[in-house]
């Protein structure tokens, strides 16, 4: 059977989409993995398609791979549809396959699924209910010669049971692991103990080069636990200068240019990088906003005289 596989968004490699290459490859599939949304040259005709998207604003590349694969499985949060990879391969598939990322010398897994709390905008706690521990350091590590470097894709690292939090924490630590947590720790309800734990490990960018912790503030009202957490991180000795705050835009209704650019400001000025994540890509606005953030812009061109 020829097998389609398909990431229609994202840069880091796509852990669903590993683990479906792996079942098939196992099972004597032939297994094309790529990104071109249309019927490459020479590519065999497919017995089954997948993608995958994992944004929201990914909904043109939906449509279009829909166009061309009527067919496809299109699965990941940005799809619409809720299908998971166990319903497919099943609860026992754990097995992921590296090998159509060369380039990828990191070990991709997830130590805990689910989420505590409820965010409006957002499907986690939905799709996976609330937060269970799932895979020790060990479970994800591919081992032997392989570099220690881990990117966690946990939505909610502390709200796994006490216990297992720690114990993941101290398999990093002991293991000498340098680890990513891209999904964000949750800074609003964060401990002193969660923040010395942090303090404690080699966290790092998705490169695994910059001292970087991943965090949000989606909504002003949350501000004061929001700038609680970072004091605590900063006791704990995590400078705001190693955050990267992910910042939700034109979601919420009363938030003006003025409220946004009051956010952004706050944070510049406690020395966290903000990171605008527009929520919906249409709009012009928004993605000026963001590409003003992104490219460092807004360091030399105030926003009102910013056109981009
Ligand atoms: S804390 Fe994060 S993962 Fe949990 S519901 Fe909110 S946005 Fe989603």
């Amino acid at each position: 059977m020829n097998v389609r596989i398909t990431p229609l968004d994202g840069k880091l490699p796509n852990l669903a989409l590993m683990r479906l290459a792996s079942f098939h490859r196992e099972n004597g599939d032939q297994v094309t993995v790529t990104r071109s949304l249309t019927r490459e040259l020479g590519e065999p005709k497919p017995d089954v398609v997948y993608g995958s998207a994992i944004f929201n604003s990914s909904f043109r590349q939906v449509e279009d791979f829909r166009k061309q694969f009527p067919d496809a499985i299109i699965g990941g949060t940005g799809s619409g549809n809720w299908q998971t990879v166990e319903e497919i391969i099943g609860q026992e598939w754990l097995r992921v396959d590296y090998s159509d990322y060369p380039n990828c010398d990191a070990s991709i897994g997830y130590t805990m699924q689910g989420c505590r709390f409820k965010c409006e905008f957002c499907i986690v706690p939905k799709k996976e209910g609330k937060p269970r521990a799932t895979s020790t350091i060990l479970d994800i590590w591919r081992g032997g010669l392989h570099s220690r470097k881990l990117l966690l894709l946990d939505s909610d690292f502390f709200g796994q049971p006490e216990g297992a939090w720690r114990k993941r924490i101290d398999e990093i630590r002991t293991g000498g692991f340098r680890v990513c947590l891209e999904q964000g720790i949750n800074i609003r309800t964060i401990t002193d103990t969660q923040a010395a734990s942090l303090a404690s490990i080699e966290y790092r960018c998705t490169k695994f080069q910059r001292r970087r912790l991943y965090c949000a503030w989606d909504r002003l009202r949350d501000e004061r636990r929001f700038f609680d957490g970072v004091d605590r991180l900063d006791r704990a000795g995590i400078p705001p200068h190693h955050l990267r705050a992910y910042m939700l835009i034109g979601h919420d209704q009363e938030e003006t240019i003025e409220s946004r650019l009051y956010r952004f400001n706050r944070m510049v000025e406690r020395g966290i990088e903000p990171y605008p994540m527009p929520i919906d890509r249409k709009q012009k606005d928004l993605m000026a906003f963001s590409r003003w953030a992104a490219t460092g812009l807004y360091r030399a061109v105030p926003w009102k005289e910013y056109r981009g």
